[in-house]
């Protein structure tokens, strides 16, 4: 039985490429150095999973970006815009393209725009888009995977296994530039050069070479399917010394596994973690000159591994092949793992007892070691250790709170309801609220300045106390109070900024949350996030944001919003428990989030802002799971939404608008208002809305807020005039597209009292 993986995390376990880059970026490192790093990074990776123990060992899993972002460069689907970018400066090598290509270049009068980012399936990582036209060619235009291949061979007694992502996959991952083909048809033009990087890889001496190819286990068109039999027949037949592992993640092949199993290769990798009940269907298929790689331990996750659940599914595959046919493995790349559990030293946020309950990559990589060990020579203590472990967990008293269970087990229909019906509360709120026709807002954050975030650190250090650090939070509330009266916003907030993160902030206040020190997963290029910790039943033991809001409201006479993060963002942007169902733990979020909503309520705040942004990015890979998903997704929403009276205004906001799909669900969220990206769309989505006939109020984002440019009052007023024709006026509000924390104070000064005029000009025209 082999062992393996299929790819690292690469940031480095202190964050180390982000720092390098980013300092090459800013021009303060040379590029030998940020190369030194890189091979450091990958080299240390290399020799973590060495001294694991593991057979095979994946290479070209580096990447100084991105992994999909360096498969176009492999295949020189290089976008014209980007040719200047060597031509301009003779200094500029093929990485500060590449860099070009992942964070656009403007220097000596280019400006070149970056390409288009977007989530890696249902993760948190983000890719480059491919772009592709018609008459698109590919050649072999990039060296990195030889060179890593030729750096991991010297470094490693094994012969490493380099990854690359499949052809099948990159092309569906990238986007048509012009009409007139799909993308799949360039399959044909694409093969040749993967040919070429095959034979090279094994005319250096690579033995396997792993070929990632998640949409196996997506929904699949007969032409999608079609190319993975074309692409696999040509591949096999090219480069008969190479043996071929196909990795499939994220989901269960289902209706593919059939197609997957009849691919001439050597080895499929399947995720066990995610769909478990595969194993059964695909071992009735397997042909004989296939081997299975079985991805048992969560990739995706930080719970420990359950051996015995795992060794179960590794002995029923033995049974069926043989150990010579079975390759143990985690479920996915760990690049989705935080690094080290072993750099989490600090026992007042991670207690030696929850530590206990976990595994980072390097752990999961001494889990696979593992199980192959109690399954080869019946290591049993290894076995009980385990056990041992996950009994403690399945006890623990700081997870199992039965009260809670009780409560979320009683939540009924009535709890998921509001009052009345929307006509009717839209009538009582506006009796009550008397706000303008079109009324202005914003969506919740304003800049988080230097200054603010140096509060905050200085806070954590312990250089201020407690109440000279809100002191000084008051003092920035109040100046963004004063200023949103000045500049006549109607429905004002409070800034956020207490806030260091949107989940965080409510994760910290929450019980049932822990929280890493260097827990870093990579989200996109250097930008890291540290999700934290969904280990028990959520329980709300002290009023979150109440002081914050009635401190707000009591220094204005106009409306302050109330600021909450919805359960399902809560839940998407966290590590959660595995041992219920997601719908469970949304449940019980959502029954914090609504005791928070009525302290608001009782508190005085008359509307109030649930956030959902995460809402679309949840949903499942499969279209036949979105009805099950978006039944409790939608649930959990309206539990923590539906408490208040009647006069109260709910209000939601979601960024990432590809909502056409899901609009029924949008619209039984029932939120008073919903504000939401649409300005980079120029109000596209609004036209599904109206089809719809959405009855809810909507902002539409009149702005984009990811960039720096000031709008002008006409063309805000052209986009209100626009959606005007679209939804009637009285169901209108005018905002940006999201918040504005990213920003400077000077842009979003003049974009907000631009945005009140071209308020003003419809109103008083309407
Ligand atoms: N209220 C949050 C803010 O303004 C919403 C952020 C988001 O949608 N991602 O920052
Ligand atoms: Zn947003």
């Amino acid at each position: 039985m082999l062992t393996h993986n299929l790819g690292y995390p690469r940031i480095g376990s202190q964050r180390e490429l982000k720092k390098a880059s980013e300092k090459y970026w800013s021009g303060q490192l040379a590029l030998p150095e940020l190369q030194a790093t890189a091979r450091r990074i990958a080299q240390h990776n290399w020799q973590l999973q060495q001294e694991a123990g593991l057979d095979l060992i994946p290479c070209n899993d580096f990447s100084y970006y991105d992994q999909v972002l360096d498969t176009s460069l492999m295949v020189g689907a290089i976008p014209k815009r980007y040719t200047p970018v060597l031509s301009e400066n003779p200094q500029n090598t093929a990485l500060d393209l590449y860099f070009a290509m992942a964070r656009g270049y403007q220097r000596n009068g280019l400006d070149i725009t970056a390409m288009e980012m977007t989530k890696w399936f249902d993760t948190n990582y983000h890719y480059l888009v491919p772009e592709f036209t018609a008459d698109q060619e590919f050649r072999l235009f990039s060296e990195h995977i030889f060179e890593q291949f030729i750096h991991a061979r010297n470094t490693l007694e094994n012969t490493p296994k380099p990854v690359l992502l499949g052809p099948v996959s990159y092309l569906l991952l990238g986007k048509e530039k012009e009409e007139g083909f799909h993308r799949i048809d360039l399959l044909k033009r694409l093969l040749p050069v993967y040919v070429e990087v095959l034979t090279r890889l094994h005319q250096y001496g690579a033995t396997w070479v792993q070929l990632d190819e998640p949409y196996l286990a997506l929904d699949l068109t007969p032409a999608e399917k079609d190319a993975y039999l074309f692409a696999y027949a040509k591949l096999a037949r090219s480069c008969p010394g190479i043996k071929l592992l196909v990795a499939t993640y994220f989901e269960g092949l289902r209706d593919n596994a059939a197609l997957a199993v009849s691919l001439p290769i050597s080895a499929l990798h399947l995720d066990l973690v995610r769909a478990p009940e595969q194993l059964t269907s695909v071992l009735g298929l397997v042909p004989q000159w296939l081997s299975l790689s079985l991805g048992v331990v969560d990739g995706r996750n930080v719970w420990k591994n359950d051996y015995q659940a795992s060794l179960a599914l590794i002995e029923q595959a033995v049974a069926a092949l043989g150990t010579e046919r079975v390759l143990v493995a985690p479920s996915c790349s760990l690049l989705h793992s935080p690094c080290d559990l072993d750099l989490e030293t600090n026992d007042a946020t991670l207690t030696p007892e929850i530590k206990n309950w976990l595994a980072f990559a390097k752990q999961k990589l001494r889990e696979v070691g593992e199980l192959r060990q109690i399954a080869d020579h019946g290591a049993l203590d290894l076995l009980h250790q385990n056990q041992q472990a996950l009994d403690s967990r399945r006890k623990s008293e700081r997870i199992h709170r039965t009260h809670i269970k009780e409560r979320t087990a009683a939540v009924t229909e009535a709890d998921a309801r509001r009052r009345s019906p929307f006509a009717v509360r839209q009538a009582r709120q506006q009796a009550q609220l008397q706000l303008p026709l079109f009324p202005t807002t914003t969506i919740g954050s304003f800049p988080q300045t230097e200054d603010i975030r140096q509060l905050r650190a200085r806070f954590k250090k312990g250089e201020l106390t407690a109440a000279q650090y809100t002191e000084a939070l008051q003092h920035a509330t109040v100046e963004v109070i004063r200023w949103q009266e000045e500049v006549g916003l109607d429905v004002l907030v409070h800034g956020e900024f207490e806030r260091n993160d949107m989940v965080e902030y409510f994760g910290e206040l929450l019980d049932g949350f822990a929280f890493t020190k260097n827990g870093w997963v990579q989200s996109y290029g250097s930008r890291c996030v540290k999700p934290p910790i969904l280990y028990g039943d959520i329980h709300r033991p002290t009023d979150m944001t109440v002081a914050w809001s009635t401190f707000a409201q009591a220094l204005t006479q106009q409306y302050v919003k109330g600021m909450l993060t919805g359960p399902v963002t809560i839940l998407q942007w966290s590590f959660v428990r595995d041992d219920q169902p997601l719908a469970t733990t949304a449940l019980q979020i959502a029954l914090a989030i609504r005791e928070e909503v009525l302290a608001l309520e009782k508190a005085g705040i008359q509307l109030i802002q649930i956030d959902e942004p995460a809402i679309r990015e949840g949903l499942p890979l499969r279209h036949s799971d979105w009805p099950a998903y978006l039944a409790w997704a939608v649930r959990a929403f309206r539990v923590a939404a539906s408490g208040v009276r009647d006069e109260t205004q709910i209000h939601t906001h979601m960024c990432y608008s590809e909502f056409n799909e899901i609009l029924p669900a949008i619209a039984e969220l029932d939120a008073d208002v919903i504000t939401m990206e649409t300005s980079r769309s120029q109000m596209e989505l609004l036209a599904a809305f109206a089809d719809f006939q959405y009855p809810n109020q909507i902002g539409p984002g009149v702005y984009d807020i990811h960039s720096p440019r000031v709008p002008s009052t006409a063309e805000m007023v052209a986009l209100l005039e626009k959606a005007q024709t679209l939804l009637p006026a009285e169901n209108l509000w005018v905002n940006p597209d999201c918040g504005l924390k990213t920003r400077k104070w000077p842009e979003t000064e003049a974009a907000l009292r631009n945005m009140v005029q071209a308020a003003r000009h419809v109103r008083a025209k309407g």
